[in-house]
């Protein structure tokens, strides 16, 4: 089991005043999503919220298996910047029609 070290988990904003924020605690609700109880380091402001952290989509598949986790596969070269074609990219399909 890979274990991650707090630093290098990606930081969340406060969304009243922008300051990072600390994760307080976490709860693993579902294979696929995680709710994180977040408070404001602020002092000033001490907000205290929570974020749900949800997987997507499989970028690599897995080299084992699990029936009870369906995701789809992304294609990988969809975060890559265009390496020409940038002024003119090409027409992405309407997915909400
Ligand atoms: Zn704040």
């Amino acid at each position: 089991m890979k274990v991650i070290r707090r630093e290098r988990l990606p930081g969340i904003a406060c969304p009243v005043c922008n300051t990072k924020a600390m994760v307080r605690t976490s709860l693993q609700i579902t294979e696929t999503m995680r709710e994180i109880r977040l408070v404001c380091t602020d002092d000033d402001c001490d907000c205290s919220f929570v974020a749900q952290v949800m997987v997507s989509h499989i970028v690599r598949p897995s080299k084992k298996q699990n029936p009870r986790v369906l995701l789809p596969i992304g294609n990988q070269n969809l975060r890559k910047l265009p390496t020409d074609g940038a002024a003119n990219p090409p027409p992405q399909p309407d997915l909400f029609h």
